[in-house]
């Protein structure tokens, strides 16, 4: 059978829960053989505050999912000398499985509405399927038309036949209103996170000074 991979990019500037349980649910749903999570190396749109390094983040990402063999931590962005777009590495990617492998990029709801502004779009749908994690707020109808008009053209919910690319997938998992960004705001007001992040990545957290 051919292999069946998925790929997971995000800043992980700390990867939490929301994170984890989508990654879990993509490679449960798609029958995925492996999960590879893939932190930016330069992150283009960023708040402002305190913030992890690429190795940091890197090393999060390892200590969240140790122990889960299906989910595995690559560091090919963090070690690009430039800021690295997606459809860079899916090409590579998809030049290392060859094309009979079923690559499937995972995207949450909020990042699938800004995906007309990402670098060669419509090129992910030659490389890859596309699995949606939705997010509270996220209302298909109110995507931009370039967006909504792949989005209706390439949904498939009936998976007996799988193809190596070009599908859009709507993952079942609810959605769960949790980001970075407001993790980030209860780490530097000392609030309990318990429950939002790993116990392993929280005691990194603490040890390394980060987000305070
Ligand atoms: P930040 O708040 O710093 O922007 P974030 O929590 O959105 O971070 P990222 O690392 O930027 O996390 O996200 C990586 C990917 O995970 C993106 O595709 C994003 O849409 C998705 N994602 C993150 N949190 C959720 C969530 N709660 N539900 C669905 N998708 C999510």
């Amino acid at each position: 059978m051919n292999p069946r991979i998925g790929v997971f990019g995000g800043t992980f500037d700390p990867i939490h829960h929301a994170h984890l349980r989508m990654a879990r649910a993509f490679a449960a749903e798609l029958q995925l053989d492996e999960v590879r999570l893939i932190p930016a190396g330069q992150p283009y749109h960023r708040d402002s505050g305190p913030h992890a390094s690429p190795a940091e983040r890197l090393e999060m990402v390892r200590l969240a999912i140790a122990g889960e063999p299906a989910l595995r931590a690559d560091d090919r962005e963090i070690r690009r000398p430039r800021a690295a777009y997606t459809v860079e590495t899916l090409r590579e990617l998809r030049a290392e499985l060859g094309p009979a492998a079923e690559l499937w990029f995972l995207i949450g709801g909020d990042s699938l509405a800004q995906l007309s502004s990402w670098k060669a779009w419509r090129e992910l749908f030659t490389l890859a399927n596309l699995a949606v994690a939705l997010r509270p707020g996220f209302d298909p109808d109110h995507l931009p038309s370039p967006v909504l008009d792949e989005w209706r053209a390439r949904q498939v919910h009936d998976f007996s036949n799988r193809t190596a690319s070009g599908t859009i997938r709507p993952l079942a998992l609810p959605p769960l209103d949790l980001s970075a960004t407001r993790l980030r705001a209860m780490l530097a007001a000392d609030e309990a996170v318990d429950g939002l992040i790993d116990p392993a990545v929280l005691a990194y957290i603490r040890r390394q000074g980060l987000y305070r």
